[in-house]
């Protein structure tokens, strides 16, 4: 684990006491550490060491880190997935009630070589609403043995859900845990851990991601280049590439969509910490010199502006409404 020690801390110590709980939510960012937090807790709680749990030496820490555990069963868009058509796949936009029903199959069984039986449900804020009924039935009357782990990157399931779980939220990593671990666990050179772990907005998993893929930087330095021109643009330009986006996120790319709208926001963000002299917490920090031209250019009020109608764009975005005008809306209002 990177970070988040007083959530294993915290684990630790009421599952050393005898006072762990039924259920769990555990709820944050995208990539940094839920699920890891997850698989290292299903560890401990079935670890031959319950002192050191989880030991990540003995039988049950290596068969649970490579999957090959009786006792537990894990669930996620991923394994919903794999059991379709690529462009099926593609079209998932929640998880179904045959994937919790399936998940959940044989949880009144008695563990078959554990203490415990552990289930763990990641994307659990893409539950549909048979799904979130058919595993609150089960959240209300766990069997004893049982323990699960609901995963998730926003706490927007029903409240009856969040309510019976031990909800753990996982914030991002600080700057520095990541260019520590980046340098000191995985020989990742300083300058480019340091550029790393400032765009990595706190997620040790697109750190990691990043230093072993150049290519996934390339991208986002790409995308910025056409965020940052769109300022200069004539409508046209912007129309299409809102267009571009819609059919991108019609095709089942959601997330890139929602991706190119964290870049443009923390781009903006950037713009409002050069304005108010807090250069430390800039994200791009490799893009200085434009940052503070734009610093220079627009005033505290636009930036601020420009960055409420990106957040209002995404979350109309992830309510359904139609992503070209949600973007489009965007672009009418730019300062230029
Ligand atoms: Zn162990």
């Amino acid at each position: 684990m990177i970070g988040h020690e007083w959530a294993i801390e915290y684990l630790h110590r009421s599952l050393v006491g005898g006072r762990d709980a039924h259920a769990y939510l555990f709820v944050g960012p995208p990539g940094v550490g839920k699920a890891r937090l997850a698989l290292r807790f299903a560890q401990a709680l079935n670890c031959e060491h319950l002192e050191q749990a989880p030991c990540l030496k003995c039988r049950t820490c290596t068969r649970i880190e490579h999957g090959n555990y009786a006792d537990l069963r894990i669930a996620s868009m991923a394994t919903q997935a794999a059991s379709l058509k690529p462009d099926e796949a593609a079209r998932q936009k929640e998880l179904k009630i045959d994937t919790v029903r399936e998940w959940q199959r044989d949880i009144a069984l008695k563990p078959y070589e554990g203490r415990r039986r552990v289930f763990i449900l990641h994307d659990a804020e893409l539950l549909s609403e048979g799904a979130s009924n058919a595993l609150l039935k089960t959240l209300e009357e766990p069997p004893a043995y049982a323990t699960l782990i609901l995963v998730a990157n926003r706490p927007t399931m029903l409240p009856t859900i969040v309510s019976r779980c031990q909800v753990l939220r996982l914030r991002p990593l600080p700057r520095q845990t990541i260019v520590r671990a980046l340098i000191g666990q995985f020989d990742v050179h300083e300058p480019q851990a340091r550029l790393l772990a400032a765009w990595s907005s706190g997620s040790i998993g697109w750190a990691l991601r990043a230093a072993a893929c150049p290519d996934e930087v390339q991208q986002r330095q790409e995308r910025l280049d056409q965020l940052v021109q769109l300022q200069q643009q004539p409508h046209s330009i912007g129309f299409r590439w809102a267009e571009e986006r819609s059919k991108e996120y019609r095709s089942g790319q959601q997330q890139d969509v929602l991706e190119w709208l964290e870049l443009w926001q923390n781009w903006w963000r950037d713009v409002l910490l050069i304005s108010a002299d807090c250069p430390e917490s800039v994200t791009y920090v490799d893009r200085r010199a434009e940052l503070e031209q734009a610093a220079q250019q627009y005033n505290v009020a636009q930036v601020y502006a420009v960055m409420q109608r990106i957040s209002e764009a995404t979350r109309q975005i992830r309510e359904n409404v139609n992503p070209q005008l949600a973007l489009e809306n965007i672009l009418l209002h730019l300062p230029r």
